[in-house]
């Protein structure tokens, strides 16, 4: 009885989620030079999630219809991948996921087609083969396009649309003048959808130069080109999403739709974004200098985790629910506008001190 009234009331209260991302392993077979993964790898925190933890989290699936399988990790290197799409597809759910294109041979790619995954990221840094091995060292260019014309060859035998591909373009000062390739790119490859994002989380100082938003002088440039090339997009049927170089210091509107998604980290912590998530901040009881730290404007600043429960110990209702994650989440509510010094008092110093919450 008591069960079935605690069942109830979950029910009653749960959140309606536009997505549940999940991250299944924090293992790369990359070396991006810009990912912590890379950055930190002598005290990084290398594991798969427990496929006993994932079925802990299946009764929070009905929450959402959309289950992104992500994290700081390759999804495609966890041995139970392909169960956990199964097991959420079995629920009726969508599911997606981002991969550097490295794991995705014909068995695999015939797999995520059989099992009807709805979305594939491939995570590009540069649109020639120098530029992109040059940053995403551990990738590909070639084997990454390669595959993509693979995949769209087995969905026309199948007859099917499905993985739609996005493709996920790291924007840097030295790989921009190359976006301008994305869209003949993404024509040749049968991909609809563009996102060009920012480097937001800088963890080796000689990569903040990279970052398009610190080349002040260029800002023009950058968000002219960006216009143009998502003008362009627009007249081919291609989706073309940006972030811009401008930084808002008033902004609250963060990219991670906080407000209607969360992260569920490998080890079962929700938090409201991958930024937060606090495998990131392993090794804190490092010896000071020695501790992960982050670069935002010029500062050194400690990476802090952010976790409002574990769905090992509580339900994802409970966790959403709590008065401290209600809060955090009007803090990014658009129809309140708040000063300033509201903004830095009242958030929490990874969000006053992230280039996501700047609009970047
Ligand atoms: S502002 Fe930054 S740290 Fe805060 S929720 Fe958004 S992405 Fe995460």
């Amino acid at each position: 009885m008591l069960q079935w009234v605690k069942t109830q009331l979950d029910k009653m209260t749960s959140p309606t989620l536009d997505w549940v991302q999940v991250e299944v392993t924090t293992h790369c077979n990359a070396a991006c030079c810009y990912c912590p993964h890379t950055i930190m790898k002598n005290h990084w925190a290398n594991r798969h999630m427990p496929i006993d933890l994932f079925h802990e989290l299946l009764p929070f699936l009905k929450y959402t219809d959309l289950v992104y399988l992500q994290g700081w990790g390759e999804p495609l290197l966890h041995h139970d991948f392909f169960e956990m799409v199964s097991i959420c597809k079995d629920r009726g759910k969508r599911v997606g996921l981002t991969t550097n294109g490295m794991l995705m041979g014909e068995d695999t790619l015939r797999r995520l087609v059989g099992l009807e995954v709805d979305i594939i990221g491939l995570s590009l840094a540069g649109a020639t083969s120098k530029t992109h091995n040059h940053f995403r060292k551990g990738t590909d260019f070639h084997q990454v396009i390669s595959c993509l014309e693979r995949l769209e060859q087995i969905k026309a035998q199948k007859k099917t649309q499905f993985p739609e591909v996005h493709l996920a373009y790291l924007m840097l000062k030295s790989n921009f003048r190359e976006l301008q390739e994305i869209l003949p790119l993404a024509r040749k490859t049968g991909v609809r959808q563009v996102v060009a994002s920012n480097l937001t989380l800088i963890i080796d100082p000689k990569l903040a130069s990279e970052a398009i938003f610190n080349d002040t002088r260029r800002a023009d440039y950058y968000e002219n080109t960006l216009k143009e090339i998502k003008d362009q997009a627009a007249s081919e049927d291609i989706v073309f999403d940006y972030h811009g170089p401008g930084l808002d210091e008033h902004c609250t509107d963060c990219r991670e739709n906080v407000r209607h998604a969360c992260v569920i980290s490998v080890d079962g912590d929700v938090v409201p974004c991958v930024l937060t998530n606090p495998v990131l901040c392993e090794g804190h009881e490092l010896a000071e200098g020695q501790r992960p730290r982050y670069i935002f404007k010029g500062q050194f600043l400690p990476l802090r985790g952010m976790p409002f429960g574990n769905i090992g110990h509580e339900t994802l209702t409970q966790i959403w629910n709590k008065k401290e994650y209600a809060r955090f989440r009007d803090l990014f509510d658009p129809a309140i506008r708040r000063k300033p010094e509201q903004i830095w008092s009242q958030m929490p110093k990874s969000c006053v001190q992230c280039y996501k919450r700047l609009g970047a």
